[in-house]
């Protein structure tokens, strides 16, 4: 049910079932508390779903569906027995309160600014290839692209170092157009090849040596 309910309506949080209880005598009835167990003790509070002592006032189990960031919340919903059932009528008033908030031109560039990195150049520059009309409407979105490839080219470089993680990533893309398979006894295996290292490389670190060991490799006929 949980992935049925919508973020919250006013922060975007996660809506999270809570439970709780309250007396079921009403103020004049015989029963009713005003000490530390009644209603006088204030409205339900989430996460107040201990049983009570035998000598407290009788309590209802409510539910509802709020949210953990903002704590907005529908109203309290007596759970009979069925727990679900109630959730389920919480989840529906949960789910009706839906205004969302309109899309503005800063969340496209949070959007922008949190997802594309330096590595995202080929798509944008196959966006703006691809693109035939309305630049009017689009080219400021393409200039923002632009500006965040070359922002993120400038940051990550320092913090982030991509080229030796797409070096590795084009080796091991290699060794793996170099696999074969073997069949020993019914099962397949797959077998990456040897490889021969040079040994006037021997002084170098064991990564590099390997590193060169399989840029040295053929790349596999794959026609
Ligand atoms: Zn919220």
């Amino acid at each position: 049910m949980y992935e049925q309910l919508y973020p919250c309506d006013h922060c975007g949080g996660r809506g999270t079932a809570g439970f709780s209880q309250r007396v079921v005598a009403e103020i004049g009835q015989a029963g009713f508390d005003y000490g530390r167990f009644g209603r006088h003790a204030g409205p339900p509070k989430i996460g107040d779903a201990l049983t009570r002592p035998a000598y407290a006032p009788k309590t209802e189990k409510l539910a509802c569906i709020y949210c953990a960031d903002c704590g907005m919340t529908t109203p309290w919903i007596a759970v009979d027995n069925d727990e679900h059932a109630a959730l389920d009528q919480c989840a529906k008033i949960w789910n009706q309160r839906l205004d969302r908030p309109k899309v503005t031109d800063g969340d496209l560039r949070d959007l922008i600014e949190k997802e594309v990195g330096a590595c995202d150049a080929q798509m944008v520059i196959n966006l703006l290839a691809r693109n035939e009309g309305d630049w009017e409407a689009r080219g400021p979105i393409f200039a923002m692209l632009a500006q965040r490839l070359v922002d993120a080219a400038i940051s990550t470089n320092d913090c982030w170092p991509i080229q030796p993680l797409l070096n590795d990533a084009a080796r091991y893309r290699k060794l793996m157009q170099l696999v074969k398979w073997v069949d020993i006894d019914g099962e397949r295996y797959a077998q990456f090849p040897k490889i021969p290292t040079p040994g006037d490389h021997s002084d170098l670190v064991f990564e590099d040596r390997i590193a060169l060991a399989v840029d040295g490799m053929p790349d596999r006929d794959r026609w």
